[in-house]
């Protein structure tokens, strides 16, 4: 029976022998185990706040219009919303471009970034 070996392709030359390269791998000993211990904590985000979101229970489509689309729905439905503020920080938080968040638009939540940047910086 014809056996066919292929070659090894290696960029290192002598880095390894090709019995090296053909031996089998213990996945238990060449990957232990990671310590989950030494793991960083996980960031705690708070996003409970989405559950009393009114926007919820409205038209999401409201809050995401087309370029030159009313806000205005989806305004109003943020007056009423008892996380706005929690929304609107989230949004800043997380560079939000698109849509209405906290009841103010991309423009306005641009405008609010600015402020909070000249305040921090006089
Ligand atoms: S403030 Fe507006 S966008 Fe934010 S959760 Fe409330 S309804 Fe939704």
């Amino acid at each position: 029976m014809p056996s066919f070996s292929r070659p090894l392709l290696t960029l290192v030359p002598g880095s390894a022998t090709d019995a090296e390269h053909r031996a089998p791998v213990d996945a238990f000993t060449a990957f232990p185990p990671l310590d989950a211990a030494a793991w960083p904590a996980p960031v705690e985000s708070d996003d409970s706040w989405r559950l009393d979101a009114l926007c919820a229970e409205t038209d999401p489509e409201a809050f995401f219009p087309e370029k030159g689309g009313s806000t205005r729905d989806a305004k109003r439905v943020c007056t009423g919303c008892p996380v706005r503020a929690e929304c609107l920080e989230f949004a800043l938080a997380n560079d939000e471009r698109f849509g209405i968040w906290g009841g103010l638009s991309e423009r306005e939540r641009r405008r609010v970034r600015l402020q909070r940047r000249d305040i921090i910086s006089a």
